[in-house]
């Protein structure tokens, strides 16, 4: 079994992925082709957008994002200390500091009460309001802006964020790496916030087979500075250089992997809602075991949320850590591929070490670390191995 069998999707589409490779090679554009441009305006398209920058991976999306605000040292920019080191790491590579503030146990994303008291505290210097990095000088460690991630697919609480920036002069960007194909009262993934960045890793929702990523922006200058920025913060032309960018373009041919991926992608969406429910109607019978958000309503099947998620991980969390593992292990001896996202929570990471953080400056992110763990999750994956994956747990529950 796979944790994510991605050559079974590769089998359903084979001819059309050969056939877009096979194109570029014949035309040898293999940068910023333009496969390259078609992806982009298919992408903006589907998730409504003005516009679409592609790039080289999620991490660039990222950087990109923060370098059109111009951000630098004294910059504090709040996030989740619950999500992959690339949304913190692109922060502090431009010299700015990471303000983590804890998630909600619910839904594994920002805390908007908390984000509030974050950001009162780093403008008033009040540690007691809310844990706060070692800034390298305080009197210019300003509020700036905030990432927020939706972790495993689902749409973190934008309403509220967004009301909490504009209050505060902050700008928003949306994490969605793991997010491409979710909704919230049908808005997609890759609308919300000022800047919007996805990532084509392999494993992510829509997944090329290498590296890529893509931002997405409504506003003109914003587009503008991250097209600049993308080829080393061109000008009018390529050896016209404005600003200090990155060499941060996607290839041609990983814009023809995703575009035959693309065709399918809105049906896998659907699909994978499927096997979520199936999940968690399958694993109901254990108390042990709390199911991630969105649940479904089992009597009418029905998803009464506002939410639909791309489903990137299907993740549990167990009464304890010595569950987990019994778990864990319990699955390993049947075949069975699990992961744990995240182990550590990035203010623990000795690579934030200066920020000087410590252990119960955000309980909730650590006790998710020693509790969670994510099952098998593709659209490809069979109900009757759903069955053999649940019968297995329940040995442990
Ligand atoms: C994968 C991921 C990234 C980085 O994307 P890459 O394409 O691997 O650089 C950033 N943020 C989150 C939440 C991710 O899951």
């Amino acid at each position: 079994m796979r944790f994510i069998d991605l050559a079974a999707q590769q089998k359903r589409i084979k001819d059309k992925i050969d056939e877009n490779i096979q194109k570029v090679l014949r035309h040898g554009n293999y940068i910023m082709g333009p496969e390259v441009k078609e992806l982009e305006e298919r992408l903006a398209e589907y998730v409504g957008a003005k516009h679409a920058i592609s790039c080289a991976s999620g991490t660039d999306a990222l950087l990109m994002a923060l370098m059109s605000y111009g951000v630098g040292p004294g910059d504090a920019i709040f996030t989740t200390p619950f999500t992959f080191i690339a949304t913190a790491e692109a922060i502090a590579l431009l010299g700015a500091t990471p303000v983590f503030v804890d998630i909600d146990p619910k839904t594994f994303n920002i805390d908007p009460v908390k984000l509030d008291l974050a950001i009162q505290a780093v403008k008033t210097n009040d540690p007691s309001l809310h844990p706060l990095p070692l800034a390298p000088n305080v009197s210019l460690f300003t509020p700036c802006g905030i990432i927020a991630v939706d972790l495993f697919g689902l749409l973190a609480d934008y309403e509220s964020i967004e009301a909490i920036a504009q209050r505060n002069g902050l700008f928003v960007i949306e994490d969605a790496a793991q997010s491409f194909g979710a909704e919230c009262k049908s808005e997609k993934s890759c609308s919300f916030g000022n800047i919007s960045c996805t990532s084509f890793f392999p494993a992510k929702p829509l997944g090329c087979y290498g590296d890529g990523g893509m931002c997405f922006t409504d506003d003109e200058r914003l587009a503008q500075a991250m097209i600049s920025i993308r080829i080393h913060g061109k000008g009018n032309d390529q050896y016209d250089n404005i600003r200090i960018g990155i060499n941060g373009r996607l290839d041609t041919i990983q814009a023809a992997v995703l575009l035959a991926k693309f065709d399918i992608f809105p049906e896998e969406i659907d699909i994978r809602q499927r096997v979520a429910q199936n999940y968690s109607i399958l694993l109901s019978k254990c108390p042990d075991l709390v199911c991630p958000f969105p649940s479904i309503n089992q009597i009418n099947q029905t998803n009464e949320t506002n939410h639909k998620s791309a489903w990137a991980q299907y993740s549990l969390l167990t009464k304890s850590g010595d569950q987990r593992n019994a778990i864990i292990n319990e699955l390993k001896d049947a075949g069975i591929p699990t992961a744990i996202y995240y182990p550590k929570p990035l203010h623990l990471q000795t690579a934030f070490a200066s920020l000087a953080y410590k252990e119960g400056d955000f309980p909730v992110s650590e006790n998710c670390a020693k509790r969670i763990f994510s099952l098998p999750m593709h659209p490809y994956l069979k109900s009757v191995d759903q069955e053999i994956i649940c019968n297995t747990i329940m040995k442990r529950v």
